[in-house]
């Protein structure tokens, strides 16, 4: 199984991106960035001014109501595209043969709940599939 970025979104604007699109992400630990987040966040990183201001206040302060509600729903996509890295990090695991209880160990868990954890979401994946 190869690990793609195809149907990821960027984790901190949403946006679709990846292959088949025009809007390239790069990412790691199954957190995705957009150029245009990255491009503004090199820009506040660079400016103590606005590294400042950003830490003078947490975003949602400066947040509506309505910004606030609908940004519950790209969190959330954010968040279910990282538990999913995760499941495709543990089955790349498994194709390579790193043991249950090697990922048990790594996780601080025992074998049979690193298994029952991803196991049987790779299987009923599969079987689906
Ligand atoms: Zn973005």
């Amino acid at each position: 199984m190869a690990i793609t970025r195809e149907g990821r979104i960027c984790s901190f604007c949403s946006t679709p991106g990846g292959p088949g699109t025009d809007v390239p992400l790069i990412g790691g630990l199954g957190a995705q960035v957009c150029r245009s987040c990255v491009d503004t966040f090199h820009e506040i990183l660079h400016d103590e001014a606005r590294v400042a201001s950003v830490r003078a206040t947490m975003p949602w302060e400066r947040m509506s109501d309505a910004e606030v509600l609908a940004t519950l729903p790209q969190i959330l996509a954010s968040a279910e595209q990282n538990v999913f890295f995760a499941q495709e990090w543990v089955e790349m695991m498994r194709e390579r043969g790193i043991t249950w209880a090697e990922i048990g160990r790594v996780l601080g868990v025992t074998r049979q709940a690193a298994w029952e954890r991803f196991a049987k979401k790779s299987a009923s994946k599969s079987a689906t599939a």
